[in-house]
């Protein structure tokens, strides 16, 4: 669709189809648990996402990604940052999930950056852009948790103007998985001498085959 005319459509919540300019209705933001999903994935000492990947979050985190829908980046951020609030955690900074430039020259936004200034706003953290990508990195989509973790070795690196020494980080992700790529972001953090390294998806999806 052209993006021009997409810009005059009016915004439907991606859960119900009501008009809503959030993108995401507070009727549909009431179906998602009460509690976030909490996980832990070494070395990142506890993350938490708000749901299951499953309707409606499943659809608004696809309209985040391929339907431009970025005023779900704020909607979703800003839930995020909520249930961040509720855990007791202390960190100096909020790090989105890098994308390669070749995808965001395609997509135009990384939407964990997006979903991660959302956050910011909430939590009166600071955004920072620390990873970057080293190499390109296959589509996770199909592959096991091994394949996963081969797939992103070594793939991240630490941005050279940011300090991350002593200092403690917020992972930011649409979706967690098997947790490969967050691990390994994490172990980026801490091999550059960071201090703890807590995390916050979106969404968790679950793998049926391992
Ligand atoms: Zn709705």
């Amino acid at each position: 669709m052209d993006l021009l005319f997409q810009l005059f459509l009016p915004v439907r919540c991606s859960g119900c189809k009501i008009y809503e300019s959030s993108g995401f209705c507070p009727s549909c933001q009431n179906k998602l648990p009460k509690n976030p999903i909490l996980f832990s994935i070494p070395p990142i000492l506890e993350g938490v996402a708000l749901s299951f990947y499953s309707p409606p979050i499943e659809q608004a985190i696809h309209d985040l990604k391929f339907k431009h829908q970025k005023v779900l980046g704020w909607t979703l951020g800003h839930l995020m940052g909520e249930a961040v609030q509720k855990r007791d955690w202390d960190f100096h900074c909020i790090a989105p999930v890098p994308m390669e430039k070749k995808k965001w020259k395609k997509r135009g936004y990384n939407q964990s950056e997006i979903l991660a200034r959302g956050m910011s706003k909430v939590l009166g953290r600071p955004c920072r852009n620390i990873l970057e990508v080293l190499r390109s990195v296959s589509h996770q989509v199909g592959l096991g948790r091994k394949e996963r973790l081969e797939n992103v070795k070594e793939a991240f690196g630490v941005n050279q103007s940011e300090s991350v020494s002593m200092r403690s980080f917020l992972l930011v992700d649409d979706v967690v998985t098997t947790g490969a790529t967050l691990s390994e972001c994490a172990a980026v953090l801490v091999k550059n001498g960071a201090e703890k390294v807590y995390a916050a998806c979106a969404a968790r999806h679950l793998l049926s085959e391992s």
